[in-house]
């Protein structure tokens, strides 16, 4: 990433200041760094970097140093696996080889993009690094998937949970990003306190309309014909499992609306509570099952026209069996 969108949110984050206090005193030897917003955690990581070469330890983004590591440029920072494939051996190996090498400004950092992607055998060959680690040399790991991880590599790491954002510091981090005032709301509303996922959301040209069929789907599902009108829809079957998110959080939302909770997406509250009423509570608790059901058959690679035609179905039978 060649800029720091999320600069102020991230200084602001607690993950950021506990590693920053740390950093004072001495940079440890691994870091892993969880987050399921995985854009965010290499972003996260380039900020870590910057405010431990920066001349004034700030971050402060203006100075040499700053520039180098913003730019991904800097000497002695290394950001692997990027494009977050599988991790080779090989790629492990080049790397602890490097670190064994001694830098001019002796403090090397190295960051492995979704190293919860590496297999057993890369993950014991990067083990021998940190269980000896060269002088000078941190290695960071982005980590999505906590439990991907061999339990001998996170008993050598300190994890750094990133924060998840409340939807206030998020929406504002959009509208600093330049969103107006209703693309922000939504990106925050969906984002489940992820920036890295407000960003796409709001960068996403579908996503209003994934909203709006959502809505239309709730609203105008009331028979088995209206089934085989909703299941031909284009923004359902090719955006099938961002579909699936925004429904979850609208249902969210009406089951909160239900025992007078705030609603997360408070730009269509109203609309959310009239949908509402045509459901029972029970009946909201079942569809949130079933679009977690759906989730899992598309991850199975079943086909998307049969998940969506299950999906709906079943959302319908739910309706009706708890009125
Ligand atoms: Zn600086």
């Amino acid at each position: 990433m060649s800029e720091i969108l999320f600069e102020d949110t991230l200084k602001n984050s607690r993950a950021y200041n506990i590693l920053r206090s740390d950093f004072r005193l001495e940079v440890g030897h691994a870091y892993m760094l969880v987050s399921p917003d995985n854009e965010i955690v290499k972003e996260f990581f380039t900020l870590l970097a910057a405010t431990i070469f920066c001349e004034t330890k700030s971050a402060c983004m203006h100075c040499g140093p700053c520039n180098t590591v913003v730019h991904n440029n800097h000497a002695d920072v290394a950001m692997l696996n990027l494009n977050a494939e599988n991790i080779k051996v090989e790629t492990i190996r080049n790397m602890t080889k490097d670190a064994s090498i001694k830098s001019l400004s002796g403090t090397k950092l190295y960051y492995i993009h979704r190293a919860d992607l590496m297999n057993q055998a890369s993950q014991n060959a990067l083990l021998k690094t940190l269980e000896e680690p060269p002088v000078g040399v941190t290695i960071f790991l982005g980590v999505s998937n906590e439990s991907a991880m061999l339990d001998t590599i996170k008993s050598r790491c300190r994890a750094i949970y990133l924060d998840i954002f409340d939807n206030d510091t998020v929406k504002q981090a959009m509208l600093d990003l330049g969103c107006s005032d209703e693309v922000a709301s939504l990106a925050a509303d969906c984002s489940e306190g992820q920036l890295g996922k407000a960003y796409r959301i709001a960068k996403s040209p579908n996503h209003a309309e994934l909203y709006s069929s959502a809505i239309t789907l709730l609203k105008g599902l009331s028979k088995s014909t209206d089934v085989v009108a909703l299941d031909h829809s284009p923004a359902l079957l090719k955006n099938t499992e961002e579909f699936l998110n925004v429904l979850s959080i609208i249902l969210r939302d009406m089951i909160a609306t239900k025992s007078n909770n705030q609603v997360l997406s408070r730009h269509v509250g109203m609309q959310i509570r009239s949908i509402a009423d045509g459901f029972s509570a029970k009946a909201l608790s079942e569809i949130i099952l079933i679009i977690t059901d759906a989730r899992r058959k598309l991850s199975l690679n079943v086909s998307v026209q049969a998940v969506v035609d299950s999906l709906l179905f079943s959302i319908l039978e739910a309706k009706y069996k708890w009125q």
